[in-house]
Parts: structure tokens; C-alpha cells; sequence
């Protein structure tokens, strides 16, 4: 089975070399897919694609022009892929639908401690020899209402992380509850979002990025929580309205947000843009504002998930081969 492997990095490369035993031969290529790139699928049976690459119904039409039966994501979220499209097609979707939780809320975690102890302010004042400490105050985790949005695989290992590590009061809102992991995780379950936005010092969203959930933290959001909210997405950036965020942090609403997703982020991720200039204003002002940190899309990235991502992939695609069914086949 030939496999057209799209936006491949070296960490890619070998987490797939240590999992495939031969059974699948990968062309790795470097550029994301958009309908520019597609056509270097050309003589493959399948794509395996990330997040950043582009399947819109037009590329999708040229991908089949190509001969290609499938796709597979080595991602959970599948919102960069029209899927009604895929399915009128006849192309067949795989995902992951699991890899690690912990990798991406370990990493959501992290991220609290940088924005509320400042870790990322101390490291530079350090490197520059400025020992002070003015400015750097934060507060404990302990005792402080943590609001989740989203208690899924990820939500409900950051709630677990936080209620039985740090001791924090975590409550959550989902669509869909699951009153048993959330018991034991030491989560509790509030009726509505707006009492997740009003009751939380602190709110991390975990939700999958939806027709239902896009801006689900907008303008109206913003004005509900708490003066001095903290706020972390490491879900996908279309969650947030990024304008909406943007005032909210002039008028000094928030104490302090954490972004490893940015609504813009195709234009700019995984790539190394410190010779260019940024022509995106909105990530740009992000960027500017002091009590603000981003990470590019990094929070999957560890060991572990990457070797369960290739694993996981590496399975969907032969199985699809064989013509059995596949587990992890996603439909629109
Ligand atoms: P999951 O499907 O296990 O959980 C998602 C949860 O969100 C579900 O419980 C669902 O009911 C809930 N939900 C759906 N709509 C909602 C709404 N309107 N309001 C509140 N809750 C709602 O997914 P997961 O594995 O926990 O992953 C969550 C998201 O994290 C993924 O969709 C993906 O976008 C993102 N992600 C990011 C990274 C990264 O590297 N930053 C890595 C993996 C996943």
C-alpha cells in the first residue's frame, strides 16, 4: 500500500519508521495539503494528513481525480475535513480517535502554571541576569474553581489532574455527561455554560471545534466570566472569537490567557516564519500582550502520543487495505 504522507516532520518520521514493519510504503512529504500540494498524492492509494493540512470539498475532488480511496488523520479533531464531501466521494476517513489524553492535558496544566506563576516571564528575566521578582506574583491551584468546557477523554484527565493533584474545585460543563469518570475524577457537573463562565478563575476548553461549539467563547462569553478569568484553549483556536478575546484583554478582563491553538493557525504552525513578517494583525496583537502565551499547536506532542498516533494510523490504513471494517472510520 503506497501512502502519501503530508506536513511530515523528522518526529513524525520516526514514530512511524519504529511502528510499520514494511506493510506500508510512506512517501513523506513536506508540504501541507491544500489543492495546490494535492497533486503530489499522484500514484498513491491513500493520504495520511495533520491538522494544518486543508480538505475542503475542492481538494477532496482533485484527491479522488487522483485515485486515492483514503484518508487518513493522524489527529482526533476532523474539522479541517469536509467530510460530507469525503462521503459523497467515496473516500473513506479514518482518525485517532485516542492517543495519550495525558500528553495534551499535562500539557493544558502546564500551561495554567506558566500563565498564573509566570514561569515563561522568569526564564527571560533570568537569561537577561534580572534575579527580581516584582510582577511575578501568582496564586495556589489549590482551592480555586477550575471550569472545564468539554469533559471528554482530555477534559476529564485535566479535571482529574487538578481535583485529585492540586486539589482545586473543578467544575465542568458538557452537552454529554459521564457522571461515573466525572465522580471519580472529582468533577462536578454544572447545568448550563454560563455557570462554568461565571463560577471559574480559571476555564480550559476541551470541546471539539463544531458548527454548535465555534466562538463558543465570544464576545457575550467574554463579558460573563469572572474580572480576572484566566483562560486556556489547547482544543482547536476556532473555539474562540479572536476579536472578542482581543478586546476583552485591552480592557484588562482577563488576568491572563494560554493559546496552543490559534483560529488563523494553518497560515503560520509548524512552520519557521522568524525571517517574515507576520501579516496576521489579530495573531500578532496576541502575540504582543504581556499576559499572554502561545505555543504552536505543540500540546500532542510527546513520545507517547506520537507512538500511539503511528500505531493507531498504521493500523486504520491496513485494515482499510484488507477491506475490513475500521473502528475508527468517521463518517459526516
Ligand atoms: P472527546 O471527543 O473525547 O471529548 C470532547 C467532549 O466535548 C465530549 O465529551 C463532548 O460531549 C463535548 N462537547 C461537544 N460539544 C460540546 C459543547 N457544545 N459544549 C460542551 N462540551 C461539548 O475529545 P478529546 O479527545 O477530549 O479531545 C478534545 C479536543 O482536543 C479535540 O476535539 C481536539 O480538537 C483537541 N486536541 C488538541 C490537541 C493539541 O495538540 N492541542 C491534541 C488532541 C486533541
Amino acid at each position: 500500500m503506497k501512502v502519501a504522507f503530508f506536513s511530515a516532520k523528522q518526529y513524525d518520521i520516526n514514530a512511524f519508521d519504529a511502528a510499520n514493519d514494511g506493510g506500508i510504503d510512506f512517501t513523506h512529504l513536506h508540504p501541507s495539503l491544500d489543492l495546490r500540494t494535492c497533486v503530489l498524492a499522484e500514484g498513491h492509494d491513500a493520504i495520511c494528513v495533520f491538522v494544518n493540512d486543508t480538505l475542503d470539498a475542492a481538494t477532496l475532488e482533485e484527491i479522488q481525480k487522483l485515485n486515492i480511496k483514503y484518508i487518513a488523520l493522524r489527529s482526533a479533531g476532523t474539522n479541517n475535513v469536509d467530510l460530507k464531501k469525503a462521503n459523497e466521494l467515496g473516500l473513506k476517513v479514518v482518525s485517532v480517535p485516542a492517543y495519550s489524553p495525558e500528553a495534551v492535558a499535562e500539557f493544558a496544566v502546564g500551561l495554567m502554571l506558566t500563565v498564573i506563576r509566570k514561569y515563561h516571564k522568569a526564564y527571560a528575566r533570568v537569561r537577561d541576569s534580572n534575579f527580581t521578582l516584582t510582577g511575578l506574583e501568582g496564586f495556589n491551584l489549590q482551592g480555586r474553581t477550575v471550569g472545564l468546557i468539554g469533559t471528554g477523554k482530555i477534559g476529564m484527565c485535566v479535571g482529574r489532574i487538578l481535583a485529585k493533584g492540586f486539589q482545586s474545585k473543578v467544575i465542568a460543563y458538557d452537552i454529554k455527561r459521564d457522571e461515573k469518570a466525572a465522580a471519580e475524577a472529582g468533577v462536578e457537573y454544572v447545568d448550563d455554560l454560563d455557570t462554568v463562565l461565571k463560577n471559574s478563575e480559571i476555564i480550559s476548553l476541551h470541546a471539539p471545534l463544531l458548527d454548535s461549539t465555534k466562538h463558543i467563547i465570544n464576545a457575550d462569553a467574554l463579558r460573563k466570566m469572572r474580572d480576572g478569568a484566566v483562560l486556556i484553549n489547547t482544543s482547536r483556536g476556532g473555539l474562540i472569537d479572536t476579536k472578542a478575546l482581543v478586546e476583552a484583554l485591552k480592557s484588562g478582563k482577563l488576568r491572563a490567557v494560554a493559546l496552543d491553538v490559534y483560529e488563523g493557525e494553518e497560515a503560520y504552525f509548524y512552520q519557521d516564519s522568524s525571517d517574515k513578517v507576520i501579516h496576521d494583525d489579530l495573531l500578532s496583537r496576541l502575540m504582543s500582550f504581556h499576559n499572554v502565551f502561545i505555543s504552536g499547536h505543540q500540546a500532542f506532542l510527546t513520545h507517547e502520543a506520537l507512538a500511539g498516533i503511528a500505531e493507531t494510523t498504521i493500523k486504520n490504513l491496513l485494515q482499510l487495505h484488507a477491506g475490513e471494517e475500521c473502528p475508527n472510520e468517521v463518517k459526516a
